[in-house]
């Protein structure tokens, strides 16, 4: 991607006042000499931002301007440790606001549209975001939060909520459970913006199809905003990302290296406009690349793929590198097989033991399932694994991102 004049300006400027006073980026980029970043390419020679460095920032070590400009903080879902705080003025709010109300606008929402929101509210920047959105577009937000499955299908069903907003797991255990109900007739929904999961086609195509909606895949994480900072639009070929809020590049996740458009890579963010906590090359961990090209429905705003996976998802048994996208690639060319999977790996008798299991349809055989996938796993990924077929809703559904690869190796 080339940087923009304008792009390199806000960096500029933003890298300035930051070494001008005492924060986290002055130290991070001492002894750098501003002045002679004069190039893209001066750029990409500046040090990452890790998320380690942002936990041991915590709690407000972020924090690049004054106590009272703050207005809120979030915080990251962080698993297990130190968790990452975020603050925000009331600029990056609204700025988040403006980007996430394009982001419905991208989708085909307007002010007439009822948007149920069923990603969690609170330290989280799912639920809040998907509501500022709304409210900054003007349509009519139906805050449910997660869980509580009887509950959200009344109000969807009664308030004839056209837009539903989900992790795709949480629609997918929605769409079954409407199924299951048989109220499909009483559902409204014309769209689905489904947030911060990697997610195959084929799981894609069963929610659409259940919900009868068109989905959109939004795309963000709490260290930048929040979701909303891109979103895929109606021809579905990745998620246009808002480059005048925010500067991408793709690296090699081992090396670093920037790579060409198109090649599969780590995505590293800057953001060109935020107070409260800018980063500069940020991480993110999420495995993309740039898609090249005009897109056909006339956006200006460039294109990265829909995330293929983790780079801490991807796991190395017996010599190959796997990761989860494609298991989901795997799964969705083999009629019977559902987009449910779990993959364990264990280490047992000095070598490394690999079991899939997999939802499949019902009445389909499952000992002729267990041979084309163990088939279908040697050809497309290269190793042979223990399959398991199980049935459809065996597998644990979450509200949350689910986890798919177990390594049970260390
Ligand atoms: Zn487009």
């Amino acid at each position: 991607m080339k940087m923009t004049e304008t792009q390199f300006q806000l960096i500029k400027s933003q890298l300035k006042t930051l070494t001008s006073q005492d924060c986290f980026y002055k130290r991070k980029l001492e002894g750098i000499d501003i002045d002679a970043i004069q190039s893209q390419e001066d750029f990409e020679k500046l040090p990452f931002t890790w998320k380690g460095d942002l936990r041991d920032a915590y709690p407000l070590g972020l924090q690049a301007v004054p106590d009272e400009d703050i207005v809120r903080i979030h915080s990251s879902s962080g698993t297990t440790g130190t968790p990452v705080i975020i603050p925000y003025t009331a600029q990056d709010v609204s700025d988040w606001a403006d980007m996430f109300a394009r982001c419905y606008e991208m989708a085909g929402i307007n002010k007439l549209d009822r948007i149920q929101i069923t990603p969690g509210y609170g330290l989280w920047t799912a639920g809040i975001g998907f509501q500022l959105g709304a409210e900054r577009l003007g349509a009519m937000t139906i805050p449910m939060g997660p869980g509580n499955t009887d509950k959200q299908l009344r109000m969807m069903v009664d308030l004839k909520s056209t837009v539903l907003c989900a992790t795709s797991s949480y629609a997918l255990l929605l769409a079954e459970e409407i199924e299951k109900r048989g109220i499909g007739d009483q559902i409204h929904l014309r769209k689905g913006v489904i947030g911060s999961e990697r997610w195959g086609e084929k799981m894609r195509k069963r929610i659409a199809k259940e919900l009868g909606v068109q989905l959109y895949d939004i795309y963000g994480l709490t260290e930048v905003y929040g979701p909303g900072i891109g979103i895929s639009c109606d021809y579905e070929c990745g998620m246009h990302m808002w480059d005048d809020y925010i500067y991408f590049e793709i690296v090699n996740p081992k090396t670093g290296e920037v790579l060409p458009d198109g090649e599969i890579g780590e995505l590293v963010i800057t953001t060109l406009k935020k107070q409260g906590a800018p980063l500069i090359r940020y991480r993110t961990h999420d495995l993309t690349r740039v898609i090249t090209g005009d897109c056909p429905c006339g956006s200006k705003y460039p294109r990265i793929d829909t995330i293929l996976g983790r780079t801490d998802d991807m796991v190395k048994v017996k010599g190959v590198n796997i990761f989860p996208s494609q298991i989901d690639e795997m799964l969705s060319g083999i009629p019977g097989a559902s987009s449910e999977y779990q993959f364990m790996i264990d280490h047992l008798y000095g070598k490394d033991i690999c079991t899939l299991f997999v939802e499949i349809d019902k009445g389909v055989d499952k000992t002729s399932m267990e041979a084309a996938i163990t088939a279908g796993f040697k050809a497309k990924i290269g190793i042979t694994v223990i399959v398991k077929p199980v049935d459809i809703g065996e597998l644990p559904r979450s509200e949350k991102k689910s986890t798919r690869v177990f390594d049970n190796r260390y």
